[in-house]
């Protein structure tokens, strides 16, 4: 086969005209990973009985005239979302071996409309983190620049789109994870409104943050993905009931006359000039088609990251207090119970996520709570509020993704409040559930290399399909890289 599809879009095309069968298609792919992945390490688990088999169903689909938007069309998944048949570690050791009894509504839902899975992809342990180096099964590589990190926590998803290690894949974003590692791979990211996509089947990082979002080459992919994940699941009482619109038929339209807010609390102190530049740029390419733009301000950014840290410290503590050594993959096997916990989970988990239990089971302690968890709790409603006021006047907003661009691997800020402070401009939405689309914007220079760099633009709940009619037309003013 000459050409490989890229997008989903080119991918239904081809197979729609019979120019290649799903098999093949799903075969050159894992010749794809395999030739990849020596250099990239975005995969976790290759599945390739599985996928070729998923393959030929699919193929049986189209032949008895079944035509649906993923049929046949190769996907990859973050290993946090639980598919069926296929490990899920989340990253961690404690979780090595754990096969999950049960499927993702998300990845049933892809199931049925005949997507094709390629395997599983690395991520950040529990998805808590910036770069994949938090993984206990190893670091994922930049294909832009392979000495540096692709981002994180959905880091394997962000490397194996930009790679062409699968046409568009699954990540989780719970305060930035899918907006992030898109910004510094050249790919696409949505964060759904929270509550837009089901979370039954993910592992739990923070309940009341964590969202499934696409992550593809571009923005119609984006938009034929969030239609097929999207909806009610009675097994996830925080989906909303409304009805799924047809978001790829909502892509044109244009940006003429749109209101546009730039948040002034976006600029800050330690961002790196080249991401200034370039949302600076984006800022008059908007313009130029048309758009008006103006500065806003939400007031309470600041907060974003101790208010994030303590919600999703707290939640965090009590999701992960399951893995106990009894119910699920490693156990230290020790004779006495309070011992094997006790093992279990100093062996099981890394230095990262034991920092957040320890932070979050202090949050959450007897006399603390109203100081620390109670007071986050309402100074997120101030969070949201900011976005409330600024939505009265304008359709979006427009904000540069992460401060810097990606760094050399081993070379992350070493004090933790720093590292944390890489999430400012992602966090705020994400405590708000609004939803968000990063999308590629350009290129910056850092110490010699050229890394990609993205923008985001942060829209009413429920409104996706506007972020991709927004999309769709500033994606249309990018340089082919
Ligand atoms: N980097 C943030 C964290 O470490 C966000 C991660 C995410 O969205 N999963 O918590």
């Amino acid at each position: 086969m000459s050409h490989l599809p890229q997008t989903i879009h080119e991918a239904r095309r081809l197979l729609r005209s019979g120019a290649m069968t799903s098999v093949e298609l799903t075969e050159a792919y894992l010749e794809r990973i395999a030739w990849m992945e020596p250099d990239i390490r975005a995969y976790l688990h290759v599945a390739e009985a599985q996928s070729l088999a998923q393959a030929r169903l699919a193929d049986e689909r189209m032949a008895a005239g079944q035509d649906t938007p993923l049929l046949g069309v190769p996907l990859g998944v973050k290993d946090i979302i639980n598919v069926q048949g296929m490990p899920a570690t989340a990253g961690s050791r404690i979780l090595e071996g754990f096969r999950p009894p049960y499927e993702a509504t998300v990845v049933r839902k892809l199931r049925e409309q005949g997507a094709v899975f390629l395997g599983k992809l690395n991520t950040d342990e529990f998805a808590m983190g910036w770069s994949t180096e938090n993984s206990a099964y190893g670091v994922t590589h930049n294909p832009w620049a392979l000495d540096r990190v692709p981002g994180g926590s959905s880091g394997g998803p962000a490397a194996a789109v930009a790679a062409g290690e699968a046409i568009a894949a699954l990540g989780t974003d719970t305060g930035g994870s899918v907006r992030q590692p898109a910004s510094w791979t050249n790919t696409v990211g949505l964060r759904p409104t929270y509550g837009r996509v089901s979370r039954y089947g993910v592992i739990a990082f923070a309940s009341s943050l964590d969202q499934v979002g696409p992550m593809t080459r571009d923005v119609r992919d984006s938009a034929l993905l969030l239609e097929a994940i999207a909806g009610h699941d009675p097994k996830d009482s925080t989906t909303f009931p409304d009805a799924v619109p047809h978001y790829a038929d909502m892509l044109d339209g244009g940006v003429r006359g749109m209101r546009f807010g730039l948040p002034r609390e976006y600029f800050t102190e330690r961002m790196h000039p080249g991401v200034e530049r370039a949302t600076r740029e984006a800022v008059a390419r908007l313009r130029d088609l048309g758009a008006i733009v103006e500065e806003v301000s939400l007031p309470h950014t600041g907060y974003g990251m101790p208010v994030y840290y303590l919600i999703a410290t707290a939640e965090a503590s009590a999701n992960l207090s399951r893995y106990d050594g009894v119910r699920y993959g490693y156990s230290a096997q020790a004779p006495d119970l309070q011992e094997n916990y006790k093992l279990t989970r100093g062996r099981g988990f890394g230095p990262e996520v034991k920092r957040r239990i320890l932070l979050g089971t202090y949050a959450l302690s007897a006399g603390y709570y109203d100081a620390y968890y109670l007071k986050a709790q309402k100074v997120r409603t101030l969070i949201r509020a900011d976005f409330d006021a600024v939505f009265e006047r304008c359709d979006a907003l427009i904000a540069p993704v992460a401060p810097i661009p990606p760094y050399r691997i081993g070379e992350a800020p070493t004090d933790p409040v720093a590292l944390y402070l890489l999430d400012v401009l992602t966090l705020p939405s994400a405590l708000a559930g609004v939803p968000a689309l990063a999308l590629p914007a350009g290129f910056v220079e850092d110490d010699g290399a050229k890394l990609p760099v993205g923008v985001q633009f942060i829209g009413r709940p429920l409104d996706e399909a506007t972020l991709f009619r927004i999309g769709r037309a500033f994606e249309q003013t990018n340089e082919v890289a």
